[in-house]
């Protein structure tokens, strides 16, 4: 084991487990190509919350800009392996995953030399199933594997859906909420077809929500339209207490336990469980 800064990378994954091995994690991927939706949020506190409630989580970080990393209280300039080498160098994911200040998560981190994959990618062998086998032999040491992806339908994105058993989709509920969706939904009718054939959306989020606006309801009306019975019934509302954790390096339900922002992502992580 080696020290960096506050956190700890773990060479072996989380242990003291029984019934680990027989039963794999299951992969959700987070995506959206539309930015600045809430992926990074929901991915740092969905994995937080389950993790809080006895599961084994590994947040994989592929955005290049690594915000899931520093939200969860990482220090850049104390990784010295990051998913780059993981996907670009096969470096083993076990060597690279560090414990956060949060019992039962751990993550994969990202650092902004995953910028140049999307470019070294291009013309590498299994360019798209790279995260897939890379994921395969720490599986079994978790429950949920959650993937952040960057705000793009790029390689990444591409390996994070077909590594994928499932995605969550989060939508902001503003204006032009819709714009892009046929994109999104044409390349996971893809990887379906092409690289992973049960990949499916587990759910649609609705985030940054605001009940006292119209504009929010009528974007939600669209998006059920959109996807007919996907849309997960918990909402993310606007919180500033929710923007303002991943400055302090922690999850909402360290940050502010008792807001509403920890009781929406609390609501999701009980629908997500229903959902198996
Ligand atoms: P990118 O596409 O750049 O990766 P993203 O989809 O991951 O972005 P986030 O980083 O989660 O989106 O959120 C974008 C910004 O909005 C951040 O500053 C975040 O703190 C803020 N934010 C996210 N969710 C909420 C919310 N429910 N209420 C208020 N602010 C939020
Ligand atoms: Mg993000």
């Amino acid at each position: 084991m080696s020290e960096r800064g506050g956190s700890v990378a773990v060479a072996a994954q989380p242990n003291g487990t029984t019934d680990a091995t027989l039963c794999n994690a299951r992969v959700v991927a987070i995506a959206n190509q539309k930015g600045g939706v809430g992926k990074t949020t929901t991915a740092i506190n969905l994995s937080a919350e389950l993790a809080r409630r006895g599961k084994r989580v590994l947040l994989v970080d592929i955005d290049p800009q690594g915000n899931a990393t520093t939200g969860l209280g990482l220090e850049k300039s104390d990784i010295s392996a990051c998913m780059y080498d993981v996907i670009i160098k096969s470096s083993p994911l076990d060597n690279i995953v560090c414990r956060t200040q949060v019992d039962g998560l751990w993550i994969a981190p990202s650092t902004l030399n995953l910028a140049g994959a999307e470019i070294e990618l291009v013309s590498a062998i299994s360019r798209e199933l790279r995260l897939r086998n890379a994921l395969r032999p720490c599986l079994s040491a978790y429950d949920y594997v959650f993937i952040d992806c960057p705000p793009s339908l790029g390689l990444l994105t591409l390996n994070a859906m077909s590594a994928a058993d499932a995605l969550i989709v989060p939508i902001q509920a503003e204006y032009f909420a819709l714009e892009g969706l046929g994109q999104l939904t044409h390349v996971i009718e893809l990887v379906r077809s092409h690289l992973n054939a049960h990949v499916r959306i587990l759910g649609v989020l609705i985030t940054m929500f605001d009940s006292r606006t119209n504009l929010g309801a009528q974007v939600v009306d669209e998006v059920e339209k959109y996807f007919p019975g996907l849309v997960f019934g918990s909402r993310i509302p606007r919180s500033i207490r929710l923007s303002e954790a991943p400055s302090h390096g922690a999850p909402i339900a360290v940050f502010d336990p008792k807001g509403k922002g920890a009781a929406a992502y609390a609501a999701l992580a009980s629908e997500v469980l229903a959902r198996e």
